[in-house]
C-alpha cells in the first residue's frame, strides 16, 4: 500500500492532455482583458488534467477523512452533532448563498432580518440582554468579551485590575484569550468532586482581581453549582464574569447565564447550533452580554465600542443555518435537543461505568470523562482511540482536559439514536477485551485507515504544505 493512497493531483497529471485552451477557443476574447487568475499564461506550471480526472480524485479524497455523515463521532467538548440538511438547503437558495454586502441595502433586507431575529433569539435562551453575533468563531467570540471587560474595567477607573480568575476545568483558550487582551491569568484548583468551590476562589479576591472565565456546565460535564455564588462575589470585589458557553448544547432551556450571574459569555453555533465544523472552520461564536457592556460591544470604531472584530456582517453563511435551526425546533425543540444530550451522555456512562475508569462520580450532563487507569496489559487511552477507528467510530477526545490522566472524553450528542449507542459501547467492550486476549492486534491499530499510526508531533512540528517537483524535493 502506499503511504498516501491518492496521488497530489500535480502528479496525475500530464502534459499530453490538453485540458481546455480558453484563449484559442473564444478568438472573441482579449488574452489581455482576462482576469490574471484564468489566463493560460498564469496556468503555467499547473497540472492538464481531464474533468473525470479532477472528479475522481477529489472524491476519493473525500472519502479518506472519516467524517459525522459516515459515523458517531463523540469527541468531548466539541459536540459534533448531525447537522440538518434543512439548513443546507435553505443556505444553498442562491438569494442567500451568493449575496455580498455590497449589494443595494433593498436586496439585503431578508438579510438583515435573520441577522436580527438570530441574535434576538440567541439572546432569549440565554438570558442576556443583547448579542453581538460578530465574533467569527469561539475563541474569537472570548477575545472579544476579555475586549469588553477590559474597556468596562477602564472605564470604571479599574485599569489596575488585571489578574483573571481561571479554573482548571478551562478550555486552553480561556486563558490564551485572556493573555492576548493584556490580563495575568491565576489559574484554581476545582474541588474533588469536579467543580469549582466558592471557598477555593474567596482567598483569591483581591483588589487586582478584573474577573474570572468559568466554563459551565465544565469540561468534565459537570455543572457548577456555586455559579452564581461565585458571580455574586466577584462582583463584590468589583469584577466581571465571562462564562464559556461552548457547552451551551448541555443546557438550553434549563438555565439562563445572563440571568444567573454572567455578563458575558460566548456561543458556539458550530457547535451548539448545527452549523458545520471541522477542518478549521468556518464557524461563528457570537457573544451575549448585558446591557452595562453594551457601549463596548464590537461595532464601527469610535464612542466606547472596541471596534470591530470581523469584516461586514460575520460568518453569513452560519447565520442562516443557525437561525433555520432554530426556526425548526423553536423554545420546545430546543430545550428537548438539550435533554436528549443529557440523555444520552448519561446512557452512555451507565453502559461503560464497569469497563472504563470513572474518575468523578459526581452527575454529569452532555458528556462524561473516564479515564484508561484500568487497561489490561499497559495500554492507554490512545490505543483505545486507534483501535475503536477499526470499529467505525471516530474517537472520543483524548488526554483532555489536562487535570486528568489518560482522559476520554465521550459526548455523543442528542442527534445519536439508541442503536448507535449500544453499538458504541459494544465497541469498547470489544477493543478493552482485545487488549488482554489479542495485544498486537491493539498495538497495531488502526488497520483499515489509509495511514496507520502517525508521528502526530513531528507532523505539527515539520509541517509540509506545499508540492514540489520531485526533482526539487530531493
Ligand atoms: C470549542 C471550545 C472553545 C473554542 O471554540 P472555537 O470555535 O473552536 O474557537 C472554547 N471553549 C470550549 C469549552 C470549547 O469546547
Amino acid at each position: 500500500m502506499r503511504a498516501i493512497p491518492e496521488p497530489p493531483i500535480f502528479e496525475l497529471g500530464s502534459p499530453e492532455i490538453p485540458g481546455f485552451p480558453l484563449v484559442e477557443s473564444c478568438p472573441a476574447v482579449d488574452a489581455a482583458s482576462l482576469p490574471f487568475a484564468i489566463r493560460d499564461d498564469a496556468l503555467g506550471g499547473w497540472s492538464q488534467v481531464n474533468e473525470i480526472d479532477v472528479v475522481r480524485h477529489y472524491t476519493r479524497l473525500s472519502t479518506l477523512n472519516f467524517d459525522i455523515n459516515r459515523g458517531m463521532y463523540p469527541l468531548g467538548s466539541c459536540t459534533m452533532k448531525h447537522n440538518p440538511l434543512l439548513n443546507e438547503r435553505v443556505a444553498g437558495d442562491a438569494h442567500f448563498a451568493h449575496c455580498h454586502p455590497y449589494w443595494p441595502a433593498p436586496y439585503l433586507s431578508a438579510h438583515r432580518e435573520v441577522m436580527c431575529e438570530l441574535a434576538r433569539d440567541l439572546a432569549e435562551v440565554s438570558g442576556f440582554d443583547e448579542v453581538s453575533i460578530q465574533p467569527a468563531a469561539g475563541a474569537q467570540g472570548e477575545l472579544t468579551a476579555v475586549f469588553m471587560m477590559k474597556a468596562w474595567l477602564e472605564s470604571k477607573g479599574h485599569a489596575h485590575k488585571k489578574v483573571m480568575l481561571i479554573p482548571d476545568t478551562a478550555h486552553g483558550t480561556n486563558p490564551a484569550s485572556a493573555a492576548m487582551a493584556g490580563f495575568t491569568c491565576k489559574q484554581i484548583a476545582s474541588g474533588p468532586d469536579g467543580w469549582l468551590r466558592l471557598e477555593d476562589v474567596l482567598p483569591h479576591l483581591g483588589d487586582d482581581i478584573a474577573g474570572i472565565m468559568v466554563t459551565n456546565p465544565n469540561t468534565l460535564g459537570i455543572y457548577e453549582r456555586d455559579f452564581t455564588a461565585i458571580a455574586d462575589a466577584i462582583h463584590k470585589a468589583g469584577g466581571l464574569v465571562y462564562m464559556d458557553g461552548a457547552n451551551f448544547n448541555a443546557i438550553m432551556g434549563v438555565f439562563q447565564p445572563g440571568k444567573i450571574g454572567a455578563d458575558v459569555m460566548h456561543f458556539n453555533l458550530h457547535k451548539t447550533f448545527t452549523t458545520p465544523h471541522g477542518g478549521g472552520g468556518p464557524g461563528s461564536g457570537p457573544i451575549g452580554y448585558n446591557s452595562h457592556l453594551a457601549p463596548f460591544a464590537p461595532s464601527i470604531p469610535g464612542g466606547k465600542s472596541i471596534g470591530r472584530m470581523k469584516a461586514y456582517f460575520g460568518q453569513w453563511g452560519m447565520f442562516i443555518r443557525a437561525w433555520c435551526y432554530i426556526r425548526a425546533l423553536g423554545g420546545e425543540g430546543l430545550h428537548q435537543a438539550s435533554l436528549d444530550a443529557i440523555l444520552n451522555a448519561n446512557y452512555l456512562r451507565k453502559g461503560l461505568e464497569g469497563v472504563l475508569h470513572l474518575p468523578y462520580t459526581t452527575p454529569t450532563l452532555h458528556e462524561v470523562v473516564f479515564t484508561d487507569k484500568h487497561f489490561p496489559n499497559g495500554f492507554m487511552t490512545l490505543d483505545l482511540a486507534k483501535r475503536i477507528i477499526d470499529h467505525g467510530f471516530h474517537p472520543p477526545t483524548t488526554y483532555f482536559p489536562i487535570m486528568v490522566k489518560g482522559a476520554i472524553m465521550i459526548e455523543p450528542t442528542e442527534t445519536e439514536p439508541r442503536r448507535e449507542l449500544d453499538r458504541f459501547i459494544e465497541a469498547v467492550k470489544r477493543v478493552v477485551a482485545e487488549m488482554a486476549s489479542e495485544p498486537d492486534t491493539v498495538k497495531r491499530a488502526p488497520h483499515t485507515t489509509p495511514v496507520r499510526r502517525l508521528d502526530e508531533t513531528r507532523a505539527a512540528r515539520q509541517l509540509e504544505l506545499r508540492w514540489r517537483p520531485h526533482a526539487a524535493q530531493a
